[in-house]
């Protein structure tokens, strides 16, 4: 059970509100459990629903809260051993969280954040998005029947926009990147008593995504892989995979080995993985991110000296990617396991075909990769791979268009 929030640097405790930075030395607050009130055996996990809440005894919110759930979690643990074979590698796994309610990993996040607004009779909630973020508050804040503000940066995609609107919060678009936009939400959490669920909701905010690894756990028998490879933006993503391990060893549920935590990023907003290659301690952050991985486009990530400890001590990598390089990995991971992803899920596919290339992976490693967003999020991405013929309903008019192997001789 959750008992408070801490500060990281200081130590000073706060009640488990709504707050976010300490009020001694403004250093982050995190959540802190009494593990020893933990009970939770494999047995009793197994009999419950196969959702995100199935492990709510390591979630923030009080035992009587409300929880606001789209049947968010349990996402497929793909085995792939088409992608495996064609990279050498003998034991790949997808962790697909395409398949959430709004469509990427988000909702895990935002179900708890929300969740938490609403145990603390928040009047509004809000974030500040590079879209996928927006979607998943939005719909659940339209679950909660709670209002809802969403502050974006003016250049993401049109099909997310388009999907956010259809939740019906209030949209702010911001003139400026993702980090003017989160200097204004950050803002209007103060003068409007907003619950901002990556500002002011953060401490929570970040634990709901644990429970990938909580899942990644269960679904390879409750055992650890070796190495997992996540996409980066802010890197919350990335401390709270390792902080999921690192509760499930605690609690007993599983005998934690060494697992490498590895560190994905788009060349065009690298921050964390240019600071890993050139063995910095400090993330300098990138003023104006240009990458097609527009979910990862965060020029100054809050979690970046944090990600990059993890990474560096788990003895993982950071590594970053092409443009072109990311389109080749949306359509090889479609193509070879059926898997269609938005940019930033295939940042991690790219980047781990780089470490193999490399020799960083060793061929008999237990691998999981994180696919945390849906291609429809960003078809714009894959547009020049769009291949077709049009022909009248004829079948000669077909067949002639075919070679003997039953391929399409020439595309339009
Ligand atoms: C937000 C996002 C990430 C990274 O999240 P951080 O926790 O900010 O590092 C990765 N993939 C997708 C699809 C996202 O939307
Ligand atoms: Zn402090």
């Amino acid at each position: 059970m959750l008992q408070k929030l801490q500060c990281r640097e200081c130590k000073t405790s706060y009640e488990p509100n709504i707050a976010y930075f300490c009020e001694e030395c403004f250093g982050p607050l995190e959540a802190i459990y009494d593990f020893d009130s933990i009970h939770l055996t494999r047995n009793e996990i197994n009999s419950r629903s196969k959702n995100m809440w199935r492990y709510k005894e390591l979630l923030p919110l009080q035992p009587q809260s409300k929880i606001i759930d789209l049947g968010t979690g349990y996402t497929t643990l793909h085995k792939c051993d088409n992608l495996g074979k064609y990279l050498g590698i003998k034991e790949l796994y997808i962790k697909d969280d395409t398949g959430n309610p709004s469509a990427s990993f988000k909702d895990r996040p935002a179900s708890v954040a929300v969740s938490k607004a609403i145990e603390n009779k928040a009047k509004a909630v809000g974030c500040v998005s590079t879209g996928n973020l927006a979607a998943a508050t939005a719909a659940h804040a339209a679950k909660a029947g709670i209002p809802c503000y969403i502050f974006i940066p003016f250049s993401i995609e049109l099909s997310k926009v388009a999907q956010i609107s259809a939740y019906n919060p209030q949209i702010i678009k911001v003139n400026g990147t993702y980090d003017d936009a989160n200097r204004l939400a950050a803002e209007a959490s103060f003068a409007l008593e907003w619950a901002i669920v990556n500002v002011n909701l953060r401490p929570y905010y970040v634990e709901g995504s644990k429970t990938l690894s909580f899942e990644i756990c269960e679904q390879l028998n409750w055992d650890t892989p070796d190495q997992v490879i996540i996409p980066m933006a802010s890197g919350a993503l990335l401390c709270a995979t390792d902080r999921g391990f690192n509760q499930f060893n605690k609690i007993g549920l599983v005998n934690k080995s060494k697992i490498k935590i590895s560190g994905a990023q788009a060349t065009g907003c690298s921050p964390i993985a240019d600071a890993f290659k050139n063995k910095l301690d400090d993330v300098i952050p990138v003023r104006e991110p240009k990458t097609i991985a527009k979910s990862l486009a965060i020029g100054d990530p809050a979690d970046g000296p944090d990600a990059l400890k993890v990474i560096n001590n788990s003895g993982g990598y950071a590594e970053s990617v092409t443009d072109t390089e990311i389109k080749n990995a949306i359509s090889l991971l479609a193509k070879t396991e059926g898997i269609f992803t938005e940019p930033a899920g295939a940042v991690t596919i790219a980047s781990l075909i780089k470490l193999v290339k490399a020799g960083k992976i060793e061929k008999d490693e237990k691998i999981v990769c994180f696919v945390t967003g849906n291609g429809l999020k960003s078809p714009e991405s894959v547009k020049e791979g769009i291949h077709t013929i049009q022909i009248a309903p004829n079948l000669d008019l077909l067949t002639e268009k075919l070679n003997k192997k039953g391929e399409v001789l020439n595309w339009q």
